[in-house]
């Protein structure tokens, strides 16, 4: 029998439609999954496509199936499984096959998991995989880390699987061990903003204006024929002008208002927060979260509380919808600087050279956050991948020039209307203190100095580093 050119591992959701996708691509593959009727059941599923799949119910049939030096996908639950898949893997393997860890792995633990085959022959590459389902089945986006030679082997079948955008491959190395899977989990906490953000618009359309989801959906279809082009918002236009086939009433309306996460949120701002880089737009997206969740206390806080009443109606209606659509992008903008920023910072503390352009780029189709606007990003760095912050590049410091006004409009809105939108809120704030020469940082240097006598810096450059506030500050003279 002929040997299949690579192997998988866990035929879930993500790993069924990604062998789909590698036989389609002309790619032999074996798979192989824990529970053996999984694997039965998507062989029996996979029509035309078994004469490029070799179903493997042992580990040993497994290994004996795929060509030597076999690059081997393991796709299963993150976090514990995949150690002990791998050390269930590693008696089998033998010199030069690569361990892929395709799930949502914390970088740190793709880092420790390089570090532990370290010295042995090996060889690991920590790989994100964004498009869910759907991506995985036609063309994900792939962000890949490990050895620049481990990638030269696996590329070919790699971008035959991948996503394309003009016809370019969303896929690329991105650096050493841990940066795809770092890139992959910036990546979502991106997309946690972008959902906020939709999100806290809708609430201001249906809160505010009284607006129903299908009128909603309506807004959302047409911004997404122009700037706002994205995944996101075609499939947010979507879900508002689906109709609950129980209840006849708009999906959205019978939906639990509490959502759920799985930890790559929460892990860029950690991580945000470990490099000293303010991301709050993603921070707040992930705080929206919790709060979401907590339905009975809000429920309890309302009777409480009381919800704030709408004092001011938009008084141009089509004025209004514009600002918001502009109010978007500019938020937006501000949640995408932030992820950058974080993905510069953790490139310089683990030495990975992140190529921002590249990330940019192969984000543009295949993953949840694809649009128009990451071609534009893809072109602001390239002009200039070392700048500071996207938002200071010409393209974007145009665009946030033309856009802040609405965004500070709408915050102001749904401030003085109750209307939540603390990741709108949050983008606007982080200009304002980005873009401000002399902010109030003094104040809290002095207070720091007069509790703690820790010091300050003088504008005027003088050697006096304490205030005159008490008489044990003896470097004041
Ligand atoms: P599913 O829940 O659909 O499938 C989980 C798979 O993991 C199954 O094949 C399961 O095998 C296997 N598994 C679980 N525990 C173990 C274990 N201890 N040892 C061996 N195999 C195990 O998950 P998904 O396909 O959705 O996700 C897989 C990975 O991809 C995760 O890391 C996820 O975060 C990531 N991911 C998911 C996306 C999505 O949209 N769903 C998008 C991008 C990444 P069994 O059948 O035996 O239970």
């Amino acid at each position: 029998m002929e040997q299949a050119e690579i192997g998988l591992i866990g035929l879930g959701v993500m790993g069924a439609n990604l062998s789909l996708n590698i036989a389609e691509k002309g790619n032999k593959i074996a798979v192989f999954n824990r529970t053996t009727e999984v694997t039965k059941k998507f062989y029996a599923d996979a029509g035309a496509l078994q004469g490029q799949i070799i179903p493997c119910e042992t580990m040993e049939d497994f290994i004996k199936a795929i060509r030597p030096p076999r690059p081997i996908i393991i796709m299963i639950k993150a976090g514990d499984p995949v150690d002990q898949q791998m050390e269930l893997l590693k008696p089998y393997l033998s010199s030069g096959d690569i361990m892929i860890d395709a799930g949502n792995a914390n970088f740190r633990d793709t880092m420790r998991r390089f570090k532990s085959l370290e010295g042995s022959d090996l060889t690991f590459i920590g790989m994100g995989v964004s498009g869910g389902e759907e991506g995985a089945r036609h063309g994900p986006s792939i962000m890949v880390g490990g050895t620049e030679d481990s990638w030269k082997r696996v590329e070919k079948v790699l971008t035959s699987i991948s996503a394309k955008f003009n016809g370019e491959p969303c896929v690329d190395w991105l650096g050493e061990n841990g940066a795809g899977h770092f890139v992959k989990t910036i990546h979502n906490g991106i997309e946690y903003a972008d959902m906020q953000m939709i999100a806290e618009i809708y609430g201001i359309l249906r809160d505010g204006l009284g607006m129903s989801a299908a009128e909603i959906g309506g807004v959302f279809g047409r911004w997404n024929e122009g700037r706002l082009d994205s995944y996101l918002m075609e499939i947010s236009e979507k879900v508002l002008k689906a109709n609950d086939p129980i209840s006849g009433k708009p999906m959205v309306d019978v939906i639990v208002d509490s959502a759920g996460q799985k930890g790559t949120g929460k892990w860029s701002v950690i991580e945000a927060q470990n490099m000293g880089v303010a991301a709050t737009a993603i921070e707040a997206a992930v705080a929206g979260r919790v709060l979401s969740s907590l339905k009975s206390e809000r429920q309890a806080a309302e009777k409480i509380l009381g919800k704030p009443a709408l004092v001011e109606r938009p008084k141009d209606g089509m004025a209004f919808l514009a600002d918001l659509e502009l109010a978007l992008l500019a938020a937006k903008i501000g949640a995408y600087a932030q992820g950058f920023a974080v993905m510069a910072a953790a490139s310089k503390e683990f030495g990975w050279n992140l190529p921002m352009p590249t990330i940019a780029k192969i984000w543009r189709a295949g993953c949840i956050i694809r649009s128009q606007f990451l071609d534009e990003i893809t072109s602001a760095f390239s002009k200039d991948p070392n700048v500071a912050n996207l938002i200071v590049t010409p393209a974007f410091s145009q665009l946030v020039k033309e856009t802040d006004g609405a965004l500070r409009r709408i915050v102001s809105y749904a401030a003085l209307n109750g209307l939540p939108a603390p990741a709108l809120t949050s983008a606007l704030s982080y200009f304002d203190a980005y873009r401000r020469g002399r902010g109030t940082a003094n104040l809290i240097q002095a207070q720091r100095d007069f509790f703690g006598a820790h010091g300050f810096d003088r504008l005027d450059g003088v050697d006096k580093h304490h205030g005159p506030w008490g008489s044990g500050l003896a470097d004041f003279a």
